[in-house]
């Protein structure tokens, strides 16, 4: 984060904002930086790429899904919105002891031992590494005494658009965060993919929210994609992973998506509206009225 940090501090910060006597490696001026970056950057990814995967990827016919809510997207992006801001505090508490120096970053390739090859294999362990933790985080915020405290939110949407990516309670969306910022503390990480991975990071949490389901058939069983989050949001036990089935499949907890079944959302809105049962208004009371799937209620 202190690449951001410096960036900013270059060319508008230290320019424009603050005064002069106010030196850059001051703490309270790092932290109010790193406040406005933090939450000026997850806006603004969350919104761009929201807004893109909104109206480039995601079917709108899903919104006469039976289980998709009045005014949802609105609400979606209201709590995601209201809730960032509060992540930011323990986040920018992270970034800062980054930014004074005591995680593992480094700033050039030649100051890993492993040089190239230890980029292609920090890529590899951060995405295992931040999987497997977000696996066991999800699913302890599953448990019966955890889960109407702070998961519960998440799972209003039965049939998720993008902007439900980020929209979680501040608690939950800190800690299933929290793998990708401990990770620079624990292993050497090179600061650009860091940054990288960050971004692709909110790219594929928005992704798996979408409701596109275009992954590889032959992947199917180890990606695990938007198919297999929304049955996560549908049938709430099952496909509690980031990137991959793996731990869903050691936990016992994997769900071969229902959509890749011909059992998806997209499936029962053309089913119902064969049979004259979704019209193109008033749709959500009709089709609640003619609810044909089978979901858990928490
Ligand atoms: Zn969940
Ligand atoms: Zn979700």
């Amino acid at each position: 984060m202190d690449l951001v940090l410096n960036v900013a501090d270059y060319y508008v910060l230290t320019p424009y904002v603050y005064p002069a006597s106010w030196p850059e490696d001051g703490a309270l001026r790092q932290i109010i930086s790193l406040l406005v970056l933090t939450n000026l950057g997850a806006v603004v990814l969350y919104l761009g790429l929201g807004t893109i995967s909104y109206y480039f990827l995601f079917d709108h016919n899903l919104k006469k899904h039976p289980q998709f809510l009045e005014n949802q997207v609105q609400r979606e992006i209201k709590h995601a919105l209201t809730s960032l801001p509060w992540i930011s505090i323990p986040t920018v508490a992270l970034f800062f002891t980054e930014v004074r120096g005591y995680s593992r970053l480094y700033d050039g390739v030649t100051e890993s031992s492993l040089g190239w090859p230890g980029i292609f294999l920090s890529t590899v362990s951060f995405l295992f590494f931040t999987d497997m933790c977000i696996y066991w985080i999800h699913r302890f915020l599953h448990h019966k005494l955890i889960y109407k405290l702070f998961h519960k939110p998440h799972h209003i949407w039965k049939i998720p658009t993008p902007f439900a990516s980020h929209a979680f309670h501040p608690v939950d969306g800190f800690l299933q965060g929290l793998p990708y910022h401990i990770y620079p503390f624990l292993f050497p990480l090179h600061k650009v993919l860091y940054l990288a991975l960050y971004i692709f990071v909110n790219m594929w949490t928005i992704s798996i929210h979408d409701n596109d389901y275009h992954v590889p058939s032959a992947l199917t069983s180890i990606i695990n994609g938007s198919a297999h989050h929304t049955d996560h949001h549908l049938f709430f036990d099952f496909n509690y992973g980031q990137y991959f089935t793996l731990w869903d499949h050691l936990g016992g907890s994997y769900r071969h998506p229902s959509a890749l079944m011909g059992k998806g959302p997209h499936d029962l809105i053309r089913k119902l509206q064969a049979e004259g049962k979704l019209g193109n208004d008033s749709v959500q009371a009709k089709g609640r009225a003619h609810r044909g799937i089978a979901c858990k209620e928490e």
